[in-house]
């Protein structure tokens, strides 16, 4: 039985203690009962700076989150430690929460990590009309984007941004109809981007742009990039993947990544992997057939003729102590920077035990929990980067040299002054702490500012 506060008798700091306590447990019908007995305690706040929408978030309480915010609480208000009730709903792996707590309103979902963005509306059920395929792909309107050897075509704007390179049908239609073209459908414009990439008008027809990535030509990167609708002296193919494509906007990253995943896998798998024989791309560049009709590739269930994602876990490993995470490095990182483990998932295996297998077979550390904080495409060239947290429960590192050259506990400190000093990428200058962490378009970068943000204050 919930009691409505008596003003006069109750204290105010103890019905705004037993506001926020109700708004931990979940309790619906008392959050909204005090709310519109005392509408002032919509933002109170606890010592710490936590909010009720905070501590609602913290515990997955989606009710009442939404009662909060229906309130018009402040969603965006921080507590001592700087975190957002986003912050640690996402913490937390309270997904539904997080969805509705998200910055990115327009669509309702936000993404999380460099090239997770999904720009374009992938419409898998138009790949299989040909008829539909071949209509947009001459259409005025469509995006093609141009690959050489698995580079995409960028050009730098005026103020020294890249961007990927948006052709029309007119500068690659000679391309297209070429027997050895790979071409891929990547999905239409959602619909707030309606202006066409290529003409900078409203599209006409009603339909939304299409888009397409192209490779395979036999042409040659240079004569190639005479196609270019900005001249070529603009233009470029990325010559380092991993350095060159971390330099886009969010969108073009969101495009490139399903775009380089599938050329590279047309390019890889070009024969049947169950008989060795000729494959054809189908269903707008999204499947490869096999040719000989009595292929068993063409009968049942199998994996073997559409596109590859390959599971990587990669883990920030927290010392039992809670203050220092666990890092190695590679023979073929720069100088001074360690990142956090990765694996690939085995077959039959849960995220849980390769996260576990691959720190103890790694570093010797055993760990116990394991949280699922997000994800990552990775196009190079197709890995999903599943994002966990997991707790250790021994701290004796034991490195395994043949996988990684270190591994080492670290500082919460030392991890967040090397995040903040921008120690993220090598520098022209002398490494100045030491540690230098990968830059911040990968996940490894994001669990790291991810663990440092959520203080003891959780
Ligand atoms: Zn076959
Ligand atoms: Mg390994």
């Amino acid at each position: 039985m919930h009691s409505a506060p008596q003003m006069s008798g109750e204290h105010e700091e103890e019905v705004a203690a037993r506001f926020l306590d109700a708004s931990s447990r979940g309790d619906e019908g008392q959050v909204m009962s005090l709310l519109s007995a005392v509408p002032s305690l919509l933002d109170r706040t606890c010592p710490r700076g936590w909010t009720a929408l905070m501590l609602a978030a913290r515990n997955g309480h989606l009710g009442v989150v939404q009662t909060l915010l229906r309130h018009g609480c402040d969603k965006n208000r921080v507590n001592s430690s700087g975190q957002s009730a986003s912050d640690v709903a996402r913490f937390w792996g309270h997904k539904d929460v997080a969805v509705v707590l998200g910055e990115r309103e327009e669509d309702g979902v936000g993404f999380e990590n460099y090239f997770g963005d999904e720009p374009l509306d992938r419409l898998s059920a138009k790949r299989a009309d040909a008829v539909w395929l071949e209509d947009r792909k001459k259409h005025p309107d469509t995006v093609f984007l141009l690959f050489s050897d698995l580079s995409p075509m960028l050009h730098r704007d005026q103020q020294g941004v890249q961007h990927l390179c948006r052709l029309g049908y007119e500068a690659v239609k000679d391309l297209v109809e070429k027997p050895d073209c790979v071409l891929v459908f990547l999905g239409v414009e959602k619909k707030k981007r309606r202006r066409s990439a290529t003409t900078g008008m409203e599209s006409v027809s009603g339909e939304l742009p299409a888009w397409f990535a192209i490779s395979g030509v036999e042409e040659d990167g240079a004569s190639l990039l005479g196609r270019c609708p900005h001249g070529e002296r603009k233009c470029s193919f990325a010559t380092a993947p991993h350095r060159d494509l971390l330099n886009l906007g969010d969108e073009d990253a969101g495009v490139l990544a399903p775009a380089r995943a599938l050329l590279a896998w047309h390019r890889r798998y070009a024969f049947c992997s169950t008989c060795g024989g000729a494959t054809v791309s189908e269903e707008g560049g999204h499947k490869r057939t096999c040719r000989r009709q009595q292929c068993p590739s063409n009968k049942g269930i199998h994996n073997t003729c559409y596109p590859r994602t390959d599971p990587v876990v990669i883990m920030l490993v927290v010392h039992p102590d809670g203050n220092q995470c666990l890092l190695g490095r590679k023979t073929i990182f720069p100088a001074g920077m360690f990142s956090c483990l990765a694996g690939f998932v085995e077959p039959g295996e849960t995220l849980e035990a390769a996260a576990r297998r691959e720190v103890r077979e790694e570093s010797g550390v055993q760990i116990g929990g394991v949280r699922y904080v997000s994800c990552q495409p990775w196009p190079m060239p197709s890995q999903l980067m599943i994002g966990c947290h997991c707790v250790a429960v021994t701290s004796y590192v034991s490195v395994d040299r043949s996988e990684i050259e270190d591994a080492r506990w670290f500082q919460r400190q030392q991890v967040a002054e090397a995040l903040l000093g921008g120690g993220s990428h090598p520098g022209p200058g002398p490494v100045q702490s030491g540690l230098v962490l990968p830059p911040k378009q990968t996940i490894a970068h994001q669990l790291l500012r991810h663990w440092i943000s959520m203080s003891a204050n959780l």
